[in-house]
């Protein structure tokens, strides 16, 4: 795989500073039950790397801070996580709001069978991806047969009272991401699209749809280097540069961390392996006050342009 990081490092993006941290998300491992070819982590079954016991109860400890409202929990596939119930049950003591970004598939695995009904109990929210409402695009991507584990998953979400319209707990949103180097079709227009599809082919409901921009790193960017497109898709994202964007970037309140509990400004930094704000080095969650980041620079290079392009994009879709 290309290392698209050295194409990014000279950048004219705009100097950017932290408001309040209120979001932690957290990559508890990269164990997942699925392999899925466009992985930007290589998460799979043999993968060992889980975050350790000590780190989870350090994080459980962060709960006290009265700014964290929300715990985001990624993985490879975070469920899988011996600890994930657990750490879930605290965030919900402190009155947490919990984002699950679930593969949905593992609602589906005989080892849990009572996941479902245990994040309904905690007000778990799901953000599940399915890239597209299309059987063959779905099983292309994340492997033979995963379509319809999904579906079946959604449906079995949706019958403990997820998705449904109107209703401010329990939410179940999607996430799509273009399959080529074009921005992201308007997510309103595109939401509308999904729901119609699903519900009528399916009888699913469900929230949102958060349409993502694809950044130009990792296993993407390294795509676009192989077919000569790189710089291409740079200038789609610059030319298309809505400046009002800059003041609900993500990482103006999230703190990213990773599976060894290593902080970042988002999971974008976080593959890039782009440390917190201006730091030389790394630093972990432990020795870090939240208290005293406002205002502090946050990392950007070139591939932040991916979060400020036309409608925006962010973990939770579009910015506007
Ligand atoms: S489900 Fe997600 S984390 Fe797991 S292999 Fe697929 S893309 Fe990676
Ligand atoms: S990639 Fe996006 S979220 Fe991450 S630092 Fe850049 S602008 Fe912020």
């Amino acid at each position: 795989m290309h290392d698209t990081r050295p194409l990014l490092e000279k950048t004219d993006f705009p100097t950017i500073y932290r408001d309040d941290i209120n979001i932690l998300q957290v990559n508890l491992g990269y164990l997942c039950n699925l392999s899925c070819v466009h992985c930007h982590v290589n998460a799979g079954p043999t993968r060992t790397e889980l975050m350790s016991d000590d780190n989870i109860h350090a994080l459980i400890k962060l709960f006290d801070n009265p700014n964290i409202d929300t715990l985001d929990l990624t993985g490879g596939a975070p469920e899988m996580h011996p600890l994930f119930k657990k750490l879930v049950i605290a965030a919900k003591k402190h009155n947490i709001n919990i984002i699950d970004r679930c593969n949905l598939v593992i609602l589906q695995e005989p080892d849990y069978t009572d996941l479902a009904n245990f994040l309904y109990d905690h007000d778990v929210n799901i953000v599940a991806s399915l890239p597209c409402y299309l059987e063959d695009n779905v099983d292309k991507q994340r492997g033979k047969g995963v379509f319809q584990q999904s579906i079946a998953a959604l449906q079995k979400l949706n019958a403990l009272g997820y998705g449904l319209e109107n209703n401010d707990t329990h939410q179940l949103n999607l996430v799509f991401n273009p399959q080529d180097a074009t921005l992201p079709p308007p997510q309103h227009d595109l939401e509308i699209a999904y729901k119609k599809h699903l519900k009528a082919h399916y009888d699913i409901v469900f929230n949102q749809l958060y349409t993502v921009t694809n950044m130009p790193i990792q296993r993407f960017g390294s795509t676009l280097i192989s077919k000569g497109t790189f710089d291409d898709y740079l200038s789609v994202l610059k030319d298309n540069f809505s400046a009002h964007n800059l003041d609900s970037l993500m990482c103006k309140n999230t703190l990213s961390i990773d599976w060894q509990g290593y902080t970042y400004d988002c999971d974008f930094n976080q593959m890039l392996d782009l440390p917190l704000g201006s730091n030389p080095k790394k630093q972990h969650f432990t020795d870090l006050n939240l208290n005293t980041l406002h205002n502090t620079p946050i990392a950007t290079l070139q591939h932040c342009y991916g979060c400020t392009a036309g409608q925006g994009s962010s973990c939770a879709g579009s910015l506007t």
